[in-house]
């Protein structure tokens, strides 16, 4: 069962009908309203006529983050002020963060595409909804809010933080789905155990995670601490927030709401588009939006797109989940290596916690990375021979799949700062 058949279940010919319909009202719209886009299009000579395929947004020109920190606050806003009802904005993980604007209209299909989502993970009318992502400008609290009243679940806005409250709250209300970032799915996680409560024998069956990246060892580890469905939402403040690629039964890859979103992945080297299945940079056009549609986003986020049929139903396209953002690629002593790849690792060791922080230090003219992961209580006891053995083994292991030797420090049960929104995982000392 899907949320909206029609738009869930089209043929790739119809789908691409309606985004080419889409795409030339948004270029026509943008250009007439935003002086940015006017005359970026104007530079590239392209007009809404000039657009006859949906291949043809291979020729609009890209949106980078930098054009909405150098127009901000509301430069590339393409309505009246007056007609702005809402305005969030992004959490800053990665500089000075941007504002989105949105109409009565955009918040309206912002609900709608995060309603399909949570029907794809089978939340229903009924469902006691604890929604622990941050309330306020990041939009993962009121953008996920909106899309649960939509369904009919009862809402509890606790919003993140005072975790032990979580705890309470989910045992006392019945609650039946959590949504929060894995890291904070995992911080609650823990302090339930320390208060000694199951959260496996509570009635709580699904959990929504997602605005950072998690790898699928997290999601086994939070799946088995919780007893729970672990699904995965994706969105960015740019789009509209949440809701804009969501996990179906298959818990494979994620559908992308197309029909809202055109995406394309591209190298992020020579901005060429790159063909289904390749890996790259995602970039996305909003089609249906009024008073922030981009054209082209660079999002940064790394993935590959996939048009294989899936056993849902849904012929939406499909994204792998996403492995990293190109910003928090290291590079270390000349090697590429994403944090989760780190991530998928550790968590393969048995001795050591879900914790970890990677410190990246400069010496002379390369990095050098030093992992910190916290060691299980009952091994951190056994005393410094039994951690040195164990650092040993982690390092080989990143040796072996990475390429490159780490220092890695094991370290006391609970000395890593625990999150309650998106982790701060790296600690970059090179620039210093
Ligand atoms: P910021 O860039 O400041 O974190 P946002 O709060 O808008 O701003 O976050 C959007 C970004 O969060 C995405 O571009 C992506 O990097 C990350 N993100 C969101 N959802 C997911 C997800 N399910 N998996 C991996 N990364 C995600
Ligand atoms: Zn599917």
């Amino acid at each position: 069962m899907v949320w909206n058949k029609e738009f869930e279940c089209m043929s790739l010919e119809q789908i691409q009908k309606f985004q080419l319909e889409k795409l030339k009202e948004t270029v026509g719209w943008v250009a007439a309203k935003v002086p940015f886009y006017k005359k970026k299009l104007e530079e590239a000579k392209i007009s809404a006529d000039s657009i006859k395929s949906v291949e043809d947004i291979s020729k609009l020109p890209f949106t980078v983050k930098n054009d909405l920190r150098d127009n901000y606050p509301f430069g590339l806003c393409a309505v009246p002020l007056k007609e702005v009802v809402r305005v969030q904005a992004s959490s800053g993980t990665t500089g000075k963060s941007i504002t989105g604007p949105y109409t009565t209209d955009d918040i309206e299909q912002w609900r709608e595409c995060v309603a399909r989502n949570l029907w794809a993970y089978g939340v229903r009318p009924g469902d006691v909804f604890q929604n622990a992502y941050g309330y306020g400008l990041f939009t993962g609290g009121l953008g996920v809010h909106q899309g649960a009243s939509m369904v009919g679940c009862t809402v509890i806005p606790i919003s993140s933080g005072v975790t032990k409250r979580q705890i309470s709250i989910m045992q006392d209300l019945e609650v039946t789905v959590l949504s929060s970032t894995p890291s904070y799915a995992l911080t609650i996680a823990e302090r339930a155990e320390e208060m000694n409560v199951d959260i496996r024998k509570l009635p709580i069956k699904i959990g929504i995670f997602g605005a950072e990246p998690w790898t699928m060892e997290m999601r086994k580890e939070i799946e088995e601490r919780m007893g729970i469905e672990a699904m995965d939402i994706y969105g960015l403040t740019e789009l509209c927030g949440p809701g804009v690629a969501y996990n179906c039964s298959e818990k494979n890859g994620l559908h992308i709401n197309e029909d809202h979103f055109i995406a394309e992945v591209i190298d992020p080297n020579t901005l060429e588009p790159l063909p289904l299945g390749e890996k790259g940079e995602l970039v996305f056009t909003a089609i249906q939006r009024k008073a922030m549609p981009l054209l082209r986003y660079r999002t940064k986020d790394i993935t590959s797109l996939s048009r294989e049929k899936c056993s849902c139903g849904r012929t939406l396209v499909k994204m792998e989940r996403i492995s990293g953002r190109s910003d928090d690629m290291l590079i270390i002593k000349g090697v590429n290596v994403f944090p989760s790849q780190i991530e998928s690792l550790l968590l393969d060791i048995p001795e050591v916690e879900p914790q970890y922080r990677l410190i990246v230090k400069k010496s002379g003219y390369l990095n050098y990375l030093t992992v910190q992961v916290e060691t299980k209580k009952e091994i951190f006891k056994k005393g410094k021979p039994t951690l040195h053995q164990i650092e040993n083994k982690i390092m080989y292991h990143i040796e072996q799949s990475i390429g490159i030797k780490v220092k890695t420090e094991l370290m006391e049960p609970k000395s890593i700062e625990r999150s309650e929104g998106k982790a701060q995982r790296i600690i970059d000392e090179s620039v210093k």
